[in-house]
């Protein structure tokens, strides 16, 4: 007899849906797999800071046996909590200009842990239909009732906010900045707009995909359009551009005190080991002067923009995240196969990742990825 479970495999290896762990191998730019050398244009090392030797150097030689610390042994309430957090937080907050700034684990657990922490029944959270799975699972771990407007409709968010703010204690709207799978971008000045139009309205944005990307210093969508303080809890992410790992949330200096109280996944788990907490102030700090490979990274993003409409694709938005929309799952399997025999590293993303249908080689650009290469990659598109 078959276990569900081996059914429900079977299943997905027949939808063409069925995930596996990819053995590779990491030489620079370059992922090794299967023996086959390609470019790695699947990753989210957005600046090239990853893959770039010599800030690693730079960093070693600022380390000796007492200030390389790889665990912090605790949970920051306890005894976690070395002077390199306070530090990097301040930082933050001096950059962003904002009263506070609160260091988690992960953009996952800052996603699943401030919107329980901070919702109750009296809560009511209107989130964007495509936002990123941490949101989802945050909004399902809170007591809030929850409603997805459409994908970036400001309208329905309007008529919704109308609707319900005399009904609730208080409104939280989530969303991305830049979106994950479609790599367009919420429209935030009309969001701080609706927000500003209610007294029981918060904002809360997730830019783990603009941090160190958009901003003249790296800030994120929220610096390059000015409204970093119109925002209630700012979250950025370091596990991408930043080359590190971890998160934030900028935010007033209450929410903060409130978040340290309330939030379980800050409270009930070991802080990130000092090193990367290190490592992440070493980068952010360079941020604000890597302009040159923000524009470089706008640049090839709008080439291979321009080359996949001029081959027939539908491909919204502006950033450096570029779908190519396939449909069926097994056909983008194929066009995946056959860009890597190109010697160009993509992945197919497919459902429940994205809706059924939808199934698309998503492009993530990285400023280490030439015009060039772009131009080599686009010379060979097959039309949709
Ligand atoms: C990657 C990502 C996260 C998760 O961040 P981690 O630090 O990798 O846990 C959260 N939100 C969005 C939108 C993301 O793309």
């Amino acid at each position: 007899m078959t276990s569900s479970i081996e059914k429900e495999l079977q299943a997905l290896h027949r939808q063409s849906n069925l995930r596996s762990l990819p053995a590779l191998t990491h030489d620079g730019r370059d992922v090794i797999t299967g023996g086959r050398r390609m470019l790695n244009l699947s990753s989210n090392d957005y600046l090239g800071l990853a893959c770039d030797r010599s800030l690693r150097e730079t960093f070693l030689h600022t380390l000796t046996p007492d200030n390389f610390l790889p665990t912090s042994s605790s949970s920051r309430l306890l005894t976690g909590n070395y002077a390199v957090y306070g530090e990097l937080e301040e930082c933050l907050a001096r950059m962003l200009d904002v009263e506070a700034v609160l260091l988690l684990n992960s953009g996952y657990h800052a996603n699943t842990g401030i919107l329980p922490a901070v919702s109750d029944a009296q809560t009511l959270i209107l989130a964007d239909k495509l936002v990123h799975a941490s949101m989802i699972d945050g909004i399902r771990l809170s007591t809030a009732r929850c409603i997805r407007y459409r994908h970036n409709d400001m309208t329905q968010l309007e008529r919704l906010l109308n609707e319900h703010h005399n009904q609730y204690r208080q409104i939280i709207i989530v969303t991305e900045s830049i979106f994950s799978m479609d790599g367009d971008e919420a429209d935030l000045s009309t969001l701080v707009r609706l927000k500003h139009d209610y007294d029981n309205v918060l904002l809360y944005v997730d830019e783990a995909h603009a941090f160190g990307v958009r901003g003249a210093r790296g800030l994120g969508c929220a610096e390059e359009k000015g409204c970093i303080r119109d925002i209630d809890f700012l979250v950025g992410t370091f596990g991408k551009a930043a080359a590190s790992v971890g998160a934030y949330v900028a935010s007033s200096r209450m929410l903060k005190e409130y978040l340290i109280n309330r939030m379980r996944t800050l409270i009930f788990t070991t802080a990130l080991p000092p090193i990367n907490i290190a490592w992440t102030h070493f980068i952010v700090q360079r941020l604000p002067d890597m302009s040159g490979k923000r524009k470089h990274l706008a640049n090839i993003g709008r080439m291979l923009r321009q080359a996949l409409a001029d081959a027939g694709y539908v491909c919204p938005g502006n950033s450096h995240i570029i779908p190519m929309v396939v449909g069926a799952s097994n056909r983008t399997l194929q066009q995946a196969e056959v860009l890597q025999q190109q010697g160009f590293y993509v992945s197919a993303v497919r459902p429940p990742t994205v809706p059924e249908g939808t199934s698309r080689i998503r492009f993530s650009l990285t400023a280490a990825v030439t015009e060039e290469e772009i131009q080599r990659l686009t010379a060979k598109l097959e039309a949709p």
